[in-house]
């Protein structure tokens, strides 16, 4: 087990404070801010601090796994794009682009990241000749930017945010859709590990896709999509291209349809051969004909997912962090003058991931910041709790228990990881 030196809490250089900013009114940034694990730098941009980038890193390695395991194969795309690209396909001139204006020149040519489409088709042009080197997928999860004009829902809508996106390449439309299903199995593993209730939507398409697309949704009033869902078998449709109504019999149960507020977490789109051609992406047949490559695209928005957690997983005390995604597993604290560091180190040797507030601070202090920061076991050490015991507490819990160490131990292995079960 690493043990790093912010992992005993008087180390950690951020603070808890008890205010949130004044410019920030979405909960989900408040929250984040108040336990120290985003900084605002300017509206919809944010600095991930430690304990934030522990949570990133956790959705991250969900995502990943998750990635793995339908084929997907990672790697690292650039964030400055030469022009050429977007010129390729018409999107040089999408109005949430940004552009790049070097010194010297007075006019953009480059633009920062928003998508990568063209860029991961010119690549596989270079590689991809025959349908033998079909099919594949690629991801990444990388920094996008967009000038989103409302930035003002904290993590869930950034004008720079992590994404992961994942790009496949097959021979004809039906291996496109028959992957295309196996990522959207994916993507519910993904969400429901993330503790999410996500919604597979029909959404709609564009002059890019050959039919409509797929969005993941999650119910939710701070949501700017309105979806129509049936809640009995999980049907939805976005209301954009919906046909149904509030209190319509559901066309796939005897279930009703009710309409939501939601936030989309992930939007996957069947692509079609419009970037293939805009970069002779071409592959040749079993019979040696020459074919556009078929493409799809999948992502899922890794920071809005973190700001989409804390929107679902908090109380007025503060966020509630599903196991799976927490920054840490335990949060030790010493009080009155006792000594944490014999269980600091044994919950490290038994493999348990903890923040060991060693501060010199009240037992409110520390309390209040473990209530905040939201960690799922809360363990104390203090002469009232007694030699070779603790106090143990998970956060949304409303009693504390008193128990050994080794007792303490059984309890979070038991109930710690509310998501490793899903497969
Ligand atoms: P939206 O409709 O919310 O603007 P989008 O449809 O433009 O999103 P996509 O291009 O489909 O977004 O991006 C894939 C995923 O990236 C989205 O499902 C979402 O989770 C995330 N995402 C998109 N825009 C943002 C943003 N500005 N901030 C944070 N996450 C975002
Ligand atoms: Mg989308």
């Amino acid at each position: 087990m690493v043990s790093l030196p912010y992992m005993r809490q008087s180390h950690l250089f951020t603070k808890t404070v008890k205010e949130a900013p004044k410019d920030e009114s979405a909960l989900n940034a408040q929250l984040l801010a108040r336990g120290g694990f985003v900084y605002k730098n300017s509206a919809g941009v944010y600095s991930y601090l430690p304990l934030g980038w522990r949570v990133i890193r956790a959705i991250s390695q969900i995502v990943r796994e998750e990635m793995d395991a339908v084929g997907g194969q990672e790697l690292l795309m650039p964030a400055l794009h030469d022009k050429h690209y977007l010129k390729a396909t018409g999107r040089w001139d999408v109005d949430v682009v940004y552009k790049v204006i070097a010194g010297g020149e007075k006019e953009p040519s480059f633009n920062i990241s928003w998508t990568h489409e063209e860029i991961l088709a010119e690549i596989a042009a270079k590689y991809v000749n025959s349908y033998k080197d079909l099919p594949f997928a690629a991801y990444q999860i990388q920094t996008k930017f967009r000038h989103e004009p409302r930035a003002k829902s904290g993590l869930l809508r950034g004008r720079e945010f992590l994404m992961k996106d994942l790009y496949s390449f097959h021979a004809s439309e039906a291996d496109l859709y028959d992957y295309y299903a196996k990522v959207a199995e994916a993507y519910r593993k993904v969400f429901v590990r993330c503790g999410l209730t996500a919604y597979y939507t029909l959404a709609a398409g564009g002059d890019f896709t050959i039919d409509n697309t797929n969005e993941f949704q999650v119910i939710s009033g701070v949501g700017e999509d309105t979806i129509h869902v049936c809640k009995k078998c999980g049907y939805a449709e976005n209301k954009e291209v919906s046909t149904l109504k509030k209190g319509d019999a559901c066309p796939k149960c005897d279930g009703t349809i009710e309409e939501e507020k939601a936030v989309e977490v992930g939007n996957i789109f069947p692509l079609g051969t419009k970037y293939s051609k805009a970069f002779g992406l071409t592959f040749t047949d079993e019979k040696g004909v020459k074919k556009d490559v078929v493409m799809g695209s999948y992502g899922i928005g890794i920071s809005r997912l973190m700001g989409v957690i804390v929107e679902q997983y908090h109380d007025a005390k503060g966020i509630i962090w599903p196991a799976a995604v927490a920054p840490f597993e335990a949060h030790l604290l010493a009080l009155g003058g006792a000594d944490g560091a014999g269980v600091y180190h044994a919950l490290q040797t038994h493999g348990v991931q903890v923040l060991y507030d060693d501060r010199d601070a009240s037992a409110g202090e520390k309390f209040a910041d473990a209530d905040l920061i939201g960690i799922p076991w809360r363990i104390v050490v203090s002469p009232k709790v007694g030699e070779g015991k603790v106090e143990i507490k998970g956060r949304a819990d409303d009693h504390a228990q008193i128990m050994t160490l080794e007792e303490a131990l059984e309890k979070m292995r038991k109930e710690l990881d509310i998501g490793k079960s899903v497969k």
